[in-house]
This record gives C-alpha cells, sequence and structure tokens, in this order.
C-alpha cells in the first residue's frame, strides 16, 4: 500500500475556527498514526479575500495546537503558473471553453429558468462557439457528455451519486485570469500525491464536479472523507452567536491546547466510552471508521470540564509558564512575587481556566489585600487582634508551608 499522504487546506479569510481546527486534528492523527505525511496549504486564490494577518492567525493556531505539518506550507497564490499550464491544457482537448456571457446575460438566462421551473444553470451558449471576439470572459469545464453521473464512495458518508443533468459548465477561470477553488484544489491535491482527502462537508457537493475535473486532466482520484459538521446547542451551524468559534480565542481565555484538543476530537469521533486522551493516546487510537455521520453539538460546559482536568492534572512549571501573560495582562509582574509554581498548586484544583487561576494568584502580588466587607467586619475584630499577631509570628517561622501541615495545630498551646 503506498503511504497517505492527506492536507489540511485553509483558506485565509479569517481565524481558524474550531470547525477547521478539527478536520485539521484528523487529518494529522491518522497521518501521524499511519506514519505518512501530513501537508498544509494555505488556498489564498481568493486574492480580494485572503490577508496575511489571517495566514499568521491559522499558522499560529496550528502551533497552538500542536498540529506541525511534515510538509508546507505551500501557498497557492505561488502556484499560478501550473494552474494557468492546466487551464491551457483543457482547453488544447477541447475539455474547456471560453464563455463570453455577461452577467446581465447570466441573470436574464436564471430568471427565465425559474419562471419556467427549470433549474437555474448555465445553458452551455458559448460551448461551441468558435470566435474569440475581443471581450472579457471566463473559462468554463466541459461537463463530460459520455457518462450520465458521477459515483464516489465517501469513507465516512458511504456511496454518494450525483446525476449530471443536475450539474453545469463549472467556471475555472475568473474574468480576470484567476483560477477557481474547484480547479486548484484538484490540481494541489493531485500534484502534492494526496490520496485521502478529509475535510468538512461543506465541500461534499464539490466532490462530484472535483472528480470529474481529476478525471479530465488525467489524474487519479484521492480517496474521500467528509466530516459532518459542528453545531450549536440549537443545532444550527456553529457560528459566533453561539460563543467564540476561534481557536486562539480559547488560548486567550485561558483554556490549554490539549484540552482542547481532547475536545475536538470526541466531537464526531469516539472509542468506546474513553473521554480523556493524549496526543499519544490519539495517535493510537484515532481511526476515520469511528467518525459519525451526524454532526456533533459544540458543548462548552464539556470542554471547560476537560480543561479543569487538565489543569488540576498538569505540570506546574509548565502552567506557572502558561500563567505569565495572564497575569502580566492583570498589571501582575510574575517575578516580583512569591514562587509561582508553588502559588500555582496551590490554584491546580480549583481554577478551570487559566484566567480564573490568574484571577485566584492575584491575592499574592497583593500589597494590601482587600477584604470582602461583611467577612471583615465578622471576623476582624478588635478583640481578636491579639490572636492574628500571633499567627502572624507562627507563620513567620515556617519557611515552607507545605499542604500537609496546614491542616496540623500551628499554634503550641
Ligand atoms: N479552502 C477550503 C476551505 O477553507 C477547503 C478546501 C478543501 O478542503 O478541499 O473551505
Amino acid at each position: 500500500m503506498s503511504e497517505l499522504r492527506v492536507r489540511f487546506a485553509p483558506s485565509p479569510t479569517g481565524y481558524l475556527h474550531v470547525g477547521g481546527a478539527r478536520t485539521a486534528l484528523f487529518n494529522y492523527l491518522l497521518a501521524k498514526k499511519q506514519a505518512g505525511k501530513y501537508v498544509l496549504r494555505i488556498e489564498d486564490t481568493d486574492v480580494a479575500r485572503s490577508t496575511q494577518e489571517s495566514v499568521d492567525a491559522i499558522l499560529n493556531a496550528m502551533e497552538w495546537l500542536g498540529l506541525s505539518c511534515d510538509e508546507g506550507p505551500f501557498y497557492q497564490s505561488e502556484r499560478f503558473d501550473l494552474y494557468r499550464q492546466k487551464v491551457e491544457q483543457l482547453l488544447n482537448e477541447g475539455k474547456a471553453y471560453r464563455c463570453y456571457c455577461t452577467a446581465e446575460e447570466l441573470d436574464a438566462k436564471r430568471e427565465a429558468a425559474m419562471k419556467d421551473g427549470r433549474k437555474p444553470k448555465y445553458d452551455g451558449s458559448c460551448r461551441n462557439r468558435s470566435d474569440q471576439p475581443d471581450a472579457p470572459y471566463v473559462i468554463r469545464f466541459r461537463l463530460p457528455e459520455d457518462r450520465e453521473e458521477t459515483t464516489f464512495v465517501d469513507r465516512i458518508k458511504g456511496a454518494i451519486s450525483v446525476r449530471h443533468e443536475e450539474l453545469d459548465d463549472l467556471i475555472i477561470q475568473r474574468t480576470d485570469g484567476t483560477p477557481t477553488y474547484n480547479l486548484v484544489v484538484v490540481i494541489d491535491d493531485a500534484e502534492m500525491g494526496i490520496n485521502l482527502v478529509i475535510r468538512g462537508d461543506d465541500h461534499i457537493n464539490n466532490t462530484p464536479r472535483q472528480i470529474l475535473l481529476y478525471q479530465a486532466l488525467g489524474y487519479t482520484v484521492p480517496e474521500f472523507a467528509h466530516v459532518p459538521m459542528i453545531l450549536g446547542a440549537d443545532k444550527k451551524r456553529l457560528s459566533k452567536r453561539h460563543g467564540a468559534t476561534s481557536v486562539m480565542v480559547y488560548q486567550e481565555l485561558g483554556y490549554l491546547p490539549e484540552a482542547l484538543v481532547n475536545y475536538l476530537v470526541r466531537l464526531g469521533w469516539s472509542f468506546g466510552d474513553e473521554e480523556i486522551f493524549s496526543m499519544d493516546d490519539l495517535i493510537e487510537k484515532f481511526s476515520i471508521d469511528n467518525v459519525g455521520k451526524s454532526a456533533g453539538v459544540f458543548n462548552p460546559e464539556k470542554l471547560l470540564w476537560l480543561n479543569s482536568h487538565y489543569i488540576k492534572t498538569g505540570d506546574p512549571v509548565r502552567l506557572a509558564e502558561l500563567l505569565c501573560p495572564f497575569l502580566q495582562k492583570k498589571g501582575i509582574a510574575p517575578a516580583a512575587g512569591p514562587d509561582l509554581v508553588a502559588v500555582v498548586k496551590s490554584l491546580q484544583e480549583r481554577a478551570s481556566t487559566l484566567v480564573e487561576m490568574a484571577e485566584g494568584a492575584a491575592f499574592y502580588f497583593a500589597d494590601q489585600v482587600d477584604y470582602e466587607e461583611k467577612a471583615r467586619n465578622k471576623f476582624l475584630k478588635p478583640e481578636q487582634k491579639s490572636l492574628f499577631t500571633i499567627i502572624i509570628d507562627e507563620l513567620e517561622n515556617v519557611p515552607i508551608l507545605p499542604r500537609s501541615n496546614l491542616k496540623k495545630p500551628l499554634l503550641r498551646s
């Protein structure tokens, strides 16, 4: 069997969404498990919507999650020559043609089709034209007429068939000369030797068209595994309305990457009734066969529960390092206070996030402690002053206060 080659191919038009992160994770895990290769490709052909800021945000998020790629990142914007060459090939072989229909003409045709109760699709009027007027044009892929349908067996969804009468001649190059997604994704996946495409099921409708393009370009068709969407509690597609959807916002909210990884992998994949998985466990246990067909519902409480688990069981030295920026954000200089590792140890049991831990830790760094008014009135009474003085003196004699000593009587009678 040939080496498994998978890829994650984000479009840099925003931050890395938790759904994208889960797709990346599935690809990464399978590649690691099968000693294959995980390729990262930035799909930035849409020049107007792609930004460097978004590329950086995606790369940062991937690094934070620990999903380093074996090859890449590759940038589609650096591969336009290759795409042009392939479009030329399709034109020369009569598998693509120039379409000079204007936007107004296409709109009118669409309206007329809808009025007649026909499916609004391109009617192919430029298919057989031989002139080349001096006017803007797009390039369309000629839908093959020798077959009536295209079928593939998705590794998650099973067999999927589309009748060609449902499809029309796809635009593969825009008027400005830039190639479109369906063309470049096929060229790149084929040229990069990708043999299993794992991606969100929002692309499932594109797959039959892409298969036709693989065939037209003489490429081997890869296998496909379309991962179901992530939904919000109301069963609608997960969006900002449901809370944070950006991976890096979870970092800012004080989540640990291992908690998010653990949470995302379980959204749509299961292994018996186990809930806690380290990255190594996942690499050993992950398989496409256990990815469910239906969409997973994002549950913020479960993510929080996992985060408290990883904080509770985490290495205090590492947590202390991770805590520093959260303290700094509160105006606290971590070096100016007590041993930070000891601070972390004292808070691991009760902080669910690093933000909560920083809030709890602020006490250790404060020169002046503001007591809650009600508690102060109840406990800090003048007649107790002498008692507190004894406690302070005694505590000063204890260099370190181990947890085990806390419950022992501190004051000698
Ligand atoms: N660039 C596409 C997207 O971000 C993904 C393409 C693919 O995985 O085939 O939606």
